[in-house]
């Protein structure tokens, strides 16, 4: 803008000027926070188109979403040398594609699923396997989990070729299958397994962790570094029985009873790891209510802050101990017959510093009981917490910064599980990062009617274009 002459204005202009003032830093902002049109159609392009391929866990197929990936990598120039299809089963592909840098680090590995929760049109207001976009939102199954980052990593990739980007590292993007449940064609497992040169790099981005918003005003813009872990466990109680005429003391469903009461005033020890602890210390800076003091003191290590804080909600108590709950029951064989047997599953979510034993052992101990027996019912699978790396969360800062002015970066434990953990158990630490934006009291993933705000799907596309780039110069 030139600078406004000191004379020969009437008292109007001042008023126009300062107008145009505004727009001219109104339209700067929205350069700043969303990609060109060109860019976000493209984005928007590949969304849909991979929104509407029916991927479901269980009825779908994911190959066709990794073929639409490759012929938009192979019509933006992309050599067929650079692009891999392959999975456990050929409904299940996966695909991989490297776009080279200099190699003066190593590769940075950008992971998205492509597989989906179910979803039934009965169920839905619309129509799950459509993009609708609707006062603002973009609906449709996959729209927050996972299909806007596989989107937008192919999108932004086709933009850095275009560009002529060069980065100093390999940016790897894998689109992979089944990771709503895991299973036999799980495309991280595949890979890591099968093709772990394709895969192999310092680390990774993953989803896991989004933006927090809440009445519109963005809150965090969260990193999942570690996960919790699941193991289940049965209870069970054996009995001779005998005629329900003939009561004796000894009776199964009482003894399990017996047992779940202890469990259910029982209570892990709270603690903080260094990922929980940096969550605090976060949270504390941007809490402004009564809970502002005790998240310093948590973060600090202070045990009856813990207390008090874990009182407070589920989500504060679930991140500073291990949890275990009863979810399912059984037991008798008829309404005359005294039981035989009760069992009960108990599902721990445990923290990823905490071991099978030790939840095991303790489990017994508080139970204390030699007729009831505690065994696992799965094999669990603990993985470890990626590392809090200092360069890698000032790059995040910053671009998080460009496009989120203000909004702090905030390291999290999930008690949720992606793909991440196959990789962090394989070496590779991963990052759960993506900015996109959601209300924290309307998260629909794996629900009816999933949708994103289409200004955050914008965003979170600029956000992720800005941070590779950054890891990658
Ligand atoms: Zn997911």
């Amino acid at each position: 803008m030139r600078p406004m002459p000191k004379h020969g204005l009437n008292s109007s202009r001042p008023i126009v000027a300062v107008a145009l003032l505004f727009l001219f830093i109104a339209a700067t902002t929205r350069a700043q926070s969303t990609r060109p049109d060109s860019e976000k159609q493209l984005a928007r392009d590949i969304y849909k188109e991979f929104i509407e391929i029916h991927s479901g866990y269980n009825s779908g197929a994911t190959t066709p979403v990794a073929e639409a990936a490759a012929a938009r990598l192979k019509a933006a120039g992309f050599p067929d040398s650079d692009i891999a299809l392959g999975g456990a089963i050929d409904k299940k592909f996966n695909i991989v594609v490297r776009y080279h840098g200099t190699g003066k680090q190593k590769p940075l590995l950008l992971l998205a699923h492509t597989d989906v929760v179910e979803a039934k049109r009965e169920d839905w207001t619309l129509d799950p396997f459509v993009l609708t976009e609707k006062d603002g939102y973009f609906y449709g199954r996959g729209t927050g989990d996972d299909k806007a980052q596989a989107a937008v990593w192919i999108a932004n990739l086709i933009q850095y070729k275009k560009e002529g980007f060069k980065p100093d590292r390999d940016i790897i993007v894998a689109l992979t299958a089944d990771e709503e449940g895991g299973g036999p064609y799980s495309g991280i497992n595949w890979l890591i397994k099968n093709h772990r040169d394709r895969i192999d790099a310092e680390y990774a981005l993953n989803e896991g962790g989004w933006g927090e918003s809440l009445d519109g005003k963005k809150i965090s813009n969260d990193v999942q570094v570690s996960e919790k872990y699941v193991i289940n466990f049965r209870f069970e109680v054996h009995n001779k029985g005998g005629h329900s005429s003939l009561p004796v003391p000894d009776n199964a469903i009482y003894r399990l009873a017996e047992a779940l009461d202890k469990l259910s005033k029982f209570g892990f020890p709270l603690k903080l790891n260094d990922v929980t602890k940096a969550y605090f210390t976060a949270m504390a800076k941007i809490e402004t209510g009564p809970t502002k003091d005790d998240l310093a003191k948590v973060a600090a290590g202070d045990t009856a802050a813990m207390e008090r804080l874990a009182a407070k909600t589920p989500q504060f108590n679930a991140t500073l101990r291990t949890t275990c709950v009863a979810t399912q029951l059984e037991g008798g064989h008829a309404v005359n017959a005294l039981p035989q047997l009760a069992a009960a599953t108990v599902n721990c979510r445990v923290l990823p510093e905490d071991s099978l034993e030790y939840v095991q052992n303790t489990l017994k101990q508080i139970v204390a009981d030699d007729e009831v027996s505690i065994k696992t019912t799965d094999e669990p699978l603990a993985g470890p917490a990626s590392p809090i790396r200092a360069d890698l969360f000032k790059a995040i800062t910053e671009s998080s910064n460009k496009v989120f002015p203000g909004v702090p970066v905030v390291p999290m434990m999930v008690m949720g599980a992606t793909d991440g953990k196959y990789l962090r158990i394989a070496g590779i630490p991963t990052y759960g990062v993506q900015g996109f934006f959601f209300d924290r009291n309307d998260i629909r993933f794996h629900g009816r009617d999933e949708r994103i705000p289409v200004q955050s799907f914008y965003e979170g596309q600029s956000f992720l274009y800005d941070l590779v780039k950054r890891l990658s110069q």
